[in-house]
């Protein structure tokens, strides 16, 4: 335990996922000894990013607008959307530059021990979405893990009824047990090509 200030940093960076006891404290130390100026755009980042980013009103992404960029460009097709569970993975399908469509963040995954249902994610918005736009595929791009899994196989059940529109599935070759975003972008764009219906 260290005193005052520094422990206050070290316990909050701890809070942060991915972010464990060792890495808290070495990121702690490096802004202690880092060039002032260095550490006061990080604080300037991390106080305008609670007031100037809301979500997508339409996909859920993050976003400047109440619509964000990718929904505001007419040039991507509307009629295809890639539902995934965080905006991290817009990221990693973006970089792949296989996919011009639009997508869907519902905002995690269903975790039923983590108490996180259908409700707690944005399939409602989803429906409503399909329902109202003319969309005639839905590409399911969870995370190949468990609750991805689980997620994408309720959703192909909610969303059989529509008529007219193709589910389909990223293909397998995603290394099993991970996240989108850790996928190279040659994997994850061949997993996009090779997607299958569902
Ligand atoms: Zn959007």
């Amino acid at each position: 335990m260290y005193e005052g200030p520094v422990q206050d940093l070290i316990d909050e960076l701890g809070r942060l996922p991915g972010v464990g006891p060792k890495s808290a404290q070495r990121i702690a130390f490096h802004l202690l000894a880092a060039d002032p100026a260095d550490v006061g755009r990080l604080q300037d980042a991390l106080g305008r990013v609670k007031e100037g980013v809301v979500f997508c009103e339409i996909c859920g992404n993050v976003s400047e607008q109440t619509q964000c960029r990718i929904c505001r460009d007419l040039r991507r097709d509307a009629t295809v959307v890639c539902v995934v569970e965080e905006p991290k993975d817009v990221l990693a399908v973006e970089r792949t530059r296989e996919f011009k469509g639009r997508y869907h963040v519902l905002g995690g995954a269903l975790d039923p021990l983590a108490g996180i249902g259908p409700d707690q994610l944005r399939i409602r918005e989803l429906m409503a979405r399909i329902g109202a736009q003319d969309i005639t595929e839905i590409i399911l791009a969870t995370d190949p893990n468990t609750e991805g899994e689980a997620t994408a196989t309720y959703l192909v059940r909610m969303l059989r009824d529509f008529p007219g529109l193709t589910v389909t599935r990223l293909a397998s070759g995603l290394p099993m047990g991970g996240d989108l975003e850790f996928a190279d972008e040659l994997t994850l764009g061949r997993a996009l090509s090779g997607r299958r219906t569902v």
